[in-house]
């Protein structure tokens, strides 16, 4: 396993990652996906994904991620779960460090996603795990019955607070603006939900509890009046910071530390190509970081092909 060199090595086990290594092991490459968490990343975190063509009944994001990484595997990719400690080149190879072994790749296809972006208020920290969370679909069970917030106003956001609203008592929608940024369909379903109502022009900057979270402080943008809303647990959704902190320095990052692509997916140095949410301009959609995955594993079965080290 580690000591071996393999031709191509992927980092990221979300659809970007999972479908460039289908496709790679399918091709006859020898290809090692190193995952530091659960098949599947983010997608996992989706109670029900509705747009991945091919499941017109919607289906479950875990059991998507469960298949992906299975159909991979019974095509010759291997896996292993760990974490990206260091990355280096040595002239045409790439060493990656994890904290299960060092594994050396001729190509690499970067496709560790993004992790959940925290707000770096009071309290956020101290109270994660004891009322803050950020994951709806992981924790919904602990807040039967009671009042919760929603901090966000994008597509993750809405698809946590309708999610929340089917156990919780009252879900308050907080955003920073007076319009969400959501999908269509989904602020139509939002606004119907009784359960579930907004405070507009709003930030959070603190987040209060002795042991567990009771309640959180407001402060409205436009009119700068500050208020206090009782809560149990706040989910915060204000989107996300590409996994890339390992590579700083290495590759060329854009502003926001995303990987900047090619339409092959290929970053500025041969045989490292990146693929998904990691990406600079990414749609952020778990169809097209697969459709991403499987344009890396092709060219960087390309990369190999022409490459004469
Ligand atoms: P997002 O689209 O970037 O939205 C983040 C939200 O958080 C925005 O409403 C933003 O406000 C707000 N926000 C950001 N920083 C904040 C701060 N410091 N304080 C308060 N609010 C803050 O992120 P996302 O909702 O996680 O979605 C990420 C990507 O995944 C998107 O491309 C989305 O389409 C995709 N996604 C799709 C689905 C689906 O069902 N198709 C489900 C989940 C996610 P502003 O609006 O004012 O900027």
């Amino acid at each position: 396993m580690s000591g071996d060199i393999y031709e191509v090595i992927i980092i990221g086990g979300g659809p970007a990652g999972l479908t460039a290594g289908l496709y790679a092991a399918r091709a006859g490459l020898n290809t090692m996906l190193i995952e530091k968490g659960i098949f599947g990343g983010q997608i996992t975190y989706a109670e029900r994904v509705e747009n991945f063509a091919g499941f017109p009944e919607g289906i479950s994001g875990m059991e998507l991620g469960d298949k992906m990484h299975v159909q991979a595997e019974k095509h010759g990719l291997k896996t292993i779960t760990a974490e990206v400690t260091a990355f280096e080149i040595t002239g045409a190879l790439k060493i990656v460090k994890t904290t299960g072994g060092e594994f050396t790749g001729r190509a690499v296809i970067l496709a560790g996603g993004a992790v959940r972006r925290k707000l770096g208020i009071d309290g956020e920290t101290r109270l994660t795990g004891r009322g803050v969370s950020y994951c709806a679909v992981c924790d919904a069970a602990f807040f039967r019955d009671q009042k919760l917030a929603v901090v966000g106003g994008g597509d993750t956001a809405i698809t946590e607070a309708l999610h929340l609203a089917k156990v919780a008592s009252k879900v308050t929608i907080i955003h920073r603006r007076d319009q969400l940024r959501a999908a269509h369909i989904l602020q139509e379903k939002v606004r119907s939900e009784p359960k579930i109502d907004f405070i507009w022009d709003t930030t959070i900057f603190a987040i209060e509890g002795e042991e567990n979270v009771e309640r959180i402080r407001l402060l409205n943008n436009k009119t700068n009046q500050s208020s206090i809303l009782e809560v149990s647990g706040v989910f915060i959704s204000v989107g996300t910071n590409p996994d890339t902190e390992y590579l700083r320095g290495i590759l060329p990052l854009d502003e926001s530390g995303y990987i900047i692509t090619n339409e092959k997916m290929e970053t500025s140095i041969p045989g490292i190509l990146a693929a998904g949410d990691i990406r600079h301009n990414s749609a952020r959609q778990a169809i097209t970081a697969a459709g991403d995955g499987a344009t890396a594993a092709i060219y960087a079965q390309k990369y190999l092909t022409e490459s004469t080290v």
